[in-house]
């Protein structure tokens, strides 16, 4: 509990957050169980019933992952004082013990030394971003990108041979897929793996300049092995790209025909040994080749189940979704510790006489401290509840536990789509949160010791591995509007700007089930179709998704239309999309945020009435409002908000920020995030 805020008052008559009978005493506002002259009352917050409500049904994962944390919490101090060499051994070494201990290996099939539950290695992996970033990314590498390919695109004979090593950390390993020349097309990558029929091998060569792996963890010093991403090429024909089992390192020494280089100092994550690797006609048997979704075996060459070469290739994609997933997660719980610090910072720093002539005012009682902060915070709620929802997703699809009446396919396809969407705004709000908090804690902000040059240099890339941000958002925009239909595989860009070109933008719509939720939610608000938007009341949570959705829906019809008017005035498909990708971008975003709020006001909905319920719907309420008020321009240009309408949000906006003002130490604490993470006793101690 913050030690900020009077203790409640034990008033059982008063209903929190109703306004209060006429005549009920008034009280000051900033005090818990306290009402003020509108007779709201203050809630009383239940820290740990808060927390066991965001940890959910990992609530046991995730402590354990926190008191590792605390247990190794001198890795924060070794990031500043090691030499980079030193440190990378040293994150080794952490990374290392922690897999003995089966938090990291917590995906992966108990036969192979894991924990076999999905869920809980999602839930793991994001607790761990309240630590040492680079603890987390070493992980990330290790266990889920170089781990979870072997075990997703590899067969029986990958998982018996590696998984138990990598598990346990005996193997270390990369993921190289991304190369000097080519990121996030990595359709167009230059490594090729040719198949020698004579020895049965693959030989694996850099084919250009550009074609050199590079960024890739655990290349520079520690990998033996690396899943290598290639061009397959078998009896001459190019087999698009596919994944093999490439030794890098033997006894510490590159491989023979493997070339390795250090990519140096980054702008953060140092205790990642990130570099570059380039094949000289390396040769691999052909049993190296991960296997799940095409083959080479000595009788009939290539074979594959899945004809489309587009298709396997987005199909094995799609099997790696998990890493997406956990680096929104990661984004959204490294905010956490920033928001944290500032807010505990807030309520004990003081600056100028404002109010009282004898002390100076807490920074937390500025409202433009309250306005900076109190947003992002109702944001980091937000997206912890819509990155639980996305998380809920992965395991049941990965685990077979969907729903019976639901469509397999169309499940997986909404997932990836839903990842690439949460991990984009998970890892952008990290960004934006940190570096507002960084300067709401004002120079002690700029400290080292503080965890913000942290925190900010080893967040800052989350917004472009695992798939550059605004390359994602064109991923969701590609599934809304082809409704996540089965040929949205198949379709590269032009493809897509085709079929929507030959849809009706109503059959667009109608598809993606927008209209449909809109219409619903019309029946529900005063004014019926027409007035809605200016008679229900800005708390109305049904209100506030109408406005959400009529975004949402407006701005995917306007990117129908304006690629079907392209294409009628017979410009090229590509033309045409770079033109309107502004506005997709817009349409992915508002579909984004409709389904963030969604995942908030569900999650409240279903708690039982009483204080923290009241606290949950005044950040949702503000995380719903902001969304909106950023965004007046457009709704005025619209039509859905008059200049009046748009001022009492922003009142709203306020009122609300100066009610969550008592209980956002209480807020901030249930996001348990551990003390020796935050770094700040001192900081605090100082103000
Ligand atoms: C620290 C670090 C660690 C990494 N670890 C690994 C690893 O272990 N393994 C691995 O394989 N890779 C790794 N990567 C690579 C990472 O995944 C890529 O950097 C990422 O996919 C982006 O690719 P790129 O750098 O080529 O950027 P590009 O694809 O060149 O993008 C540059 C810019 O162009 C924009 N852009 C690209 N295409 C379009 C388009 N169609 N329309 C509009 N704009 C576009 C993007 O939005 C972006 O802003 C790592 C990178 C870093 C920095």
């Amino acid at each position: 509990m913050s030690t900020d805020t009077a203790p409640p008052t034990d008033d059982v008559a008063k209903v929190p957050g109703q306004p209060q009978e006429p005549g009920a005493s008034p009280g000051r506002s900033d005090e818990k169980g306290s009402s003020d002259r509108s007779g709201y009352v203050q809630p009383v917050v239940d820290v740990a019933a808060i927390t066991a409500l965001l940890d959910g049904r990992y609530a046991e994962i995730r402590q354990t992952v926190r008191d590792q944390l605390v247990e190794h919490a001198q890795v924060l101090v070794d990031a500043e004082e090691m030499t980079r060499s030193d440190f990378r051994d040293r994150v080794r070494d952490v990374v290392v013990e922690m897999a003995a201990t089966g938090q990291t290996g917590m995906g992966f099939p108990t036969e192979h030394g894991g924990g076999g539950d999905i869920g809980a290695s999602l839930a793991a992996f994001e607790t761990l971003a309240l630590g040492d970033l680079s603890v987390l990314v070493k992980v990330g590498v290790q266990f889920g990108l170089f781990g979870g390919a072997v075990l997703q695109l590899g067969t029986q004979r990958h998982h018996d041979r590696y998984l138990a090593d990598i598990v346990s950390g005996r193997l270390m390993g990369c993921f190289a897929m991304t190369e000097t020349g080519h990121g996030s097309n990595v359709q167009a990558l230059g490594t090729v793996a040719t198949y020698d029929l004579a020895t049965q091998e693959f030989v694996i060569t850099s084919t250009r300049p550009d074609a050199w792996k590079d960024y890739i963890g655990n290349a520079a010093a520690h990998g033996e092995m690396a899943v290598v991403f290639a061009q397959l090429v078998v009896g001459g024909e190019s087999k698009g790209v596919h994944a093999l089992m490439v030794p890098i390192r033997v006894d510490g020494e590159p491989a023979p025909g493997v070339k390795i280089e250090d990519d140096g100092l980054k702008m953060g994550l140092n205790g990642v040994d990130n570099g570059r690797l380039w094949f000289d006609g390396v040769r691999v048997p052909r049993e190296a080749l991960l296997n799940r979704f095409a083959d080479v075996t000595p009788e009939v060459l290539y074979t594959s189940d899945i004809d489309n070469a587009n298709k396997r290739f987005f199909t094995m994609l799609g099997t790696l979704v998990q890493g997406r997933v956990c680096v929104g997660g990661a984004g959204i719980n490294a905010s956490k510790v920033a928001i944290t610090i500032a807010t505990k910072y807030a309520l004990n720093r003081r600056q100028f006489e404002a109010t009282s002539e004898t002390e100076e005012e807490l920074l937390l009682d500025y409202g433009l401290h309250q306005r900076r902060l109190f947003p992002l915070l109702a944001r980091t709620y937000a997206l912890h509840f819509a990155q639980e929802v996305v998380a809920g997703q992965v395991h049941d699809v990965f685990t077979g536990t969907l729903d019976p009446d639901a469509d397999p396919d169309l499940a997986r396809r909404e997932l990836e789509s839903r990842a690439a969407g949460t991990k984009a705004l998970g890892t952008w709000h990290a960004t934006r949160t940190i570096q507002e908090c960084r300067e709401a804690c004002g120079g002690a902000g700029y400290l080292a010791e503080n965890r913000f040059a942290a925190l900010k240099a080893d967040t800052d890339v989350f917004t472009t591995f695992e798939g550059d941000n605004h390359v994602l958002l064109q991923l969701v925009a590609k599934g809304l509007l082809t409704a996540y239909s089965s040929e949205f595989e198949d379709m590269d860009q032009f493809g897509m700007v085709l079929f929507v070109a030959g849809l009706a933008v109503e059959t667009v719509i109608e598809k993606t089930n927008v209209h449909k939720l809109l219409e619903r939610i019309k029946d529900v608000l005063p004014g019926g179709d027409d007035r809605w938007d200016q008679e229900a009341g800005l708390l109305d949570p049904d209100y506030q998704l109408a406005m959400y959705r009529f975004r949402e829906e407006h701005t995917l019809a306007g990117v129908a239309r304006r690629l079907k008017r392209g294409i009628d005035s017979g410009m090229n498909p590509g033309q045409v999309f770079s033109r309107v990708q502004d506005h997709v971008i817009a349409a992915a975003r508002a579909h984004m945020e409709r389904l963030v709020l969604e995942a908030f006001v569900e999650k409240t909905r279903a708690m039982p009435d009483g204080d923290d319920k009241v606290a949950l719907n005044l950040l949702c309420d503000l995380h719903a409002l902001s969304g909106i008020e950023a965004d007046r321009a457009w709704y005025m240009e619209h039509g859905r908000l008059s200049s009046q309408r748009s001022k009492a949000i922003s009142r709203e906006i306020a009122d609300l920020c100066r009610r969550i003002r008592p209980i956002a130490g209480d807020l901030v604490d249930a996001l348990a995030v551990p003390e020796a993470m935050l770094r700040s006793p001192e900081m605090l101690g100082r103000v």
